[in-house]
């Protein structure tokens, strides 16, 4: 072994879902929106002054901090913004995980949260979900170093409802609880209304799903203004210009149109709740979904095998070869059209 390689810092990566590339495809694998960002974003995009890309972008990013906290209806000391929720995130663990006791998050989650707390050195402990993929709050009654849970849950779209949430919080207030609302906009109530109330909870959303600009990588936290202050420290000790100058101009136009924004939601949960006729009538079964995907096994017909049919069609969903997973597609919800092709192609080969 060169002798180097023994100080090489080893890490299981988080493995990112496929992105596909091709003109003839129907991508329900990553959760993206399938409608455009707002007419006011492509505006703003043309409109972009490209001689200010030689300057140094905000690194206060007070625009879009400014837009949001209006927007939540809270001071603009009290909202973070970072490169995607995974940057929120993983700044949030390196700020405020750092107890010797373990952290607490479900067995069956966002997989990035083990991926983070193994890279930080943070120890963690599983709870395990229900048989229903619902969490048992009492669970996370225990002396803890931290708790982070995505509501709705991933990969799962379960709800815990916001009462649950806030006896959880409630109990835990002598460690630093992280909710990831990556899917709230699809149908549950947000947590931020309870920022106020516990000092305590950072609430984490992202412009990736329900705001339709994932490639612009823009999320943001929503907290008390000590749990912000001390999140700007580790974020300005670590990148200070993390945000882009269009992300950042880009993100502000979308927030300024709610109308678009709500619209578009209507239309993705007008879907889903179609979808999950369409999938019960061929025999899928699902944990009910408040998010913009479901999580579907067949009662007959494996998952893979059923992931892998789709995959030649051109059809990509996302299939996780993990134990209590291995039955499951996780279908994001496309557009009326693509769900349509989605059904003729399940219909067709279920029935073969
Ligand atoms: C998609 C997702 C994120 C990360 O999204 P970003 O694109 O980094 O904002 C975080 N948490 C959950 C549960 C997600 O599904």
């Amino acid at each position: 072994m060169r002798t180097w390689e023994a100080n090489i810092r080893n890490v299981e990566p988080y493995v990112p879902g496929e992105q596909p590339k091709g003109a003839d495809l129907i991508k329900l694998n990553t959760n993206e929106n399938p409608y455009p960002p707002s007419p006011s974003v492509e505006k703003a995009l043309k409109e972009l002054d490209y001689d200010q890309f030689r300057k140094y972008p905000d690194p206060k990013a007070s625009d879009l901090v400014h837009v949001l906290s209006e927007y939540y209806g809270v001071g603009n000391d009290e909202v973070f913004v970072g490169v995607g929720s995974d940057d929120v995130i993983a700044m949030a663990f390196m700020t405020f995980f750092n107890s010797e006791l373990p952290i607490l998050f479900p067995d069956v989650s966002y997989s990035f949260y083990k991926v983070w707390a193994e890279l930080f050195g943070i120890p963690y402990k599983t709870p395990v979900l229900q048989e229903d993929f619902t969490i048992r709050k009492e669970d996370y009654y225990k002396a803890n170093g931290g708790i982070i849970f995505s509501n709705p849950n991933a990969p799962t779209g379960v709800l815990l409802p916001l009462d649950e949430v806030e006896a959880i919080i409630a109990h835990n207030q002598n460690s630093v609880v992280i909710i990831d609302e990556a899917y709230i906009d699809f149908g549950g109530e947000s947590a931020v209304k309870l920022t106020r109330k516990y000092e305590n909870l950072l609430v984490v959303q992202t412009f990736s799903k329900s705001r339709s600009l994932a490639g612009m990588r823009i999320g943001y936290a929503i907290g008390h203004p000590d749990l912000i202050r001390s999140i700007h420290d580790v974020k300005y000790s670590y990148n200070s210009y993390t945000m882009n100058m269009p992300s950042l101009i880009l993100g502000r136009e979308a927030v300024k149109d709610d109308n678009y924004f709500k619209e578009c939601l209507d239309k993705i949960i007008k879907t889903r709740e179609e979808a999950k006729k369409r999938l019960k009538d061929l025999g899928f079964s699902f944990p009910d979904s408040k998010a913009n995907f479901i999580f579907a096994a067949h009662k007959e017909i494996k998952a893979e095998d059923i992931y892998k049919a789709l995959r030649e069609a051109h059809i990509f969903v996302r299939y996780f070869n993990l134990p209590r997973l291995d039955n499951y597609l996780r279908i994001t919800i496309g557009t009326e059209e693509e769900m349509k092709q989605l059904f003729d192609f399940l219909e067709a080969f279920l029935s073969n």
